[in-house]
């Protein structure tokens, strides 16, 4: 057990992201390794891109006084492993051996408790805007790095938010273009992990 997880916790931490480390976080249960990325949308405010309340969100820091949504969701405890900007840079906020707290209530393919087995990544967007082509390859490069290193994520091993908690969430919602998104993981960016490259840019 401890060698297999001395080879999961080599690679906690993508190279091609920045790192902001949650306390909202825990180990997961025994013997319990990644199988699942679950896909998300976030913006704060609802529909305003840019800002730093994300990140402040998952430390716990929101400023309510910020605007009048903060008030409901303050005491919320929640992380994801990794957070893309509408530019495509990442940051990570949770070794990807530990569990983030970003599923909920959730159900996959029969299994409840998804923080448990996933690694939860957040896209900045909302239910109403299209995503950036930066957001698609930055979070396709991501899951090309976790399946070369985390081998129980299968290959069909991702989904929405709104698939493993349906009624009660909507994201990563209508505008995620999950065909795109599956196009580029038939054909991985040979600069992966995300590093870019002359030339490498479309
Ligand atoms: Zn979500």
């Amino acid at each position: 057990m401890s060698a297999a997880g001395e080879d999961v916790a080599a690679y906690d931490w993508w190279p091609a992201a920045g790192r902001s480390e949650s306390p909202n976080q825990d180990a997961r249960p025994s013997g319990m390794h990644p199988e699942l990325i679950v896909v998300h949308a976030i913006s704060l405010p609802p529909g305003e891109f840019g800002g730093p309340h994300v990140e402040a969100l998952f430390h716990n820091r929101l400023d309510a006084a910020a605007h009048p949504f903060f008030a409901g969701i303050r005491d919320l405890r929640v992380s994801a492993h990794v957070f893309i900007d509408r530019a495509g840079r990442a940051t990570q906020f949770v070794p990807f051996s530990r569990r983030a707290w970003h599923a909920g209530v959730s159900t996959w393919r029969g299994r409840e408790r998804c923080n448990d087995f996933s690694i939860g990544i957040e896209l900045e967007g909302d239910d109403h805007t299209p995503f950036a082509a930066e957001q698609y390859t930055r979070l396709a490069a991501l899951i090309h790095w976790l399946r070369q290193h985390f081998p129980a994520i299968a290959a069909d091993a991702v989904t929405g938010h709104s698939d493993i908690a349906p009624g009660r969430k909507t994201d990563p919602g209508p505008y995620f273009d999950w065909e795109r998104l599956h196009a580029l993981l038939r054909n991985p960016d040979p600069s992966t992990p995300g590093e870019s490259r002359p030339g490498a840019s479309t």
